[in-house]
């Protein structure tokens, strides 16, 4: 089951009125999304390694939610890890939710976006740097706003 996204309080009177709004229902995701875009978002699929747009984006800017805008990831946080999927050692203050998630056999916390629910990818203990983590996130689950 897919909970109900909520808005919280502050976000009313937002000046990002360029930014998509979280869809209302399950449709309103479809027509917004690509079918790809969709399957990993709200089916909790992943892409296909190496096939991402963003594996090896260098520019800088911060990388949003493809479904709702949510900011989740500073470019200054993204490291190459060989795996093929993009990836960051910490995400953004309270952009992201994490959840166990034993569907492969093994148990692997999952990520989501904070504000719309939407799955990211998965957060492991062995990222190369301080912060010991390594949030691999689909490349279709991310939009980079430049900076
Ligand atoms: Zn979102």
């Amino acid at each position: 089951m897919i909970k109900r996204p909520m808005l919280p309080s502050d976000e009313r009177g937002s000046t990002k009125a360029s930014r998509p709004h979280v869809p209302e229902s399950e449709e309103g995701y479809k027509e917004m999304l690509t079918p790809e875009e969709y399957a990993v978002l709200r089916e909790k699929g992943t892409e296909a390694p190496f096939t991402g747009e963003y594996v090896h984006e260098k520019a800088d800017g911060t990388y949003e939610c493809k479904a709702c805008g949510n900011p989740l990831f500073s470019s200054d946080v993204k490291f190459d890890s060989g795996t093929g999927w993009p990836s960051f050692d910490i995400a953004l203050p309270g952009a992201v939710e994490s959840h166990r998630d034993g569907s492969l056999g093994t148990e692997r916390i999952e990520i989501t976006c904070a504000r719309c629910g939407s799955h990211l990818g998965h957060v492991f203990d062995d990222g190369p740097t301080s912060t010991g983590k390594r949030y691999c996130v689909n490349s279709v689950c991310l939009d980079l706003e430049e900076r």
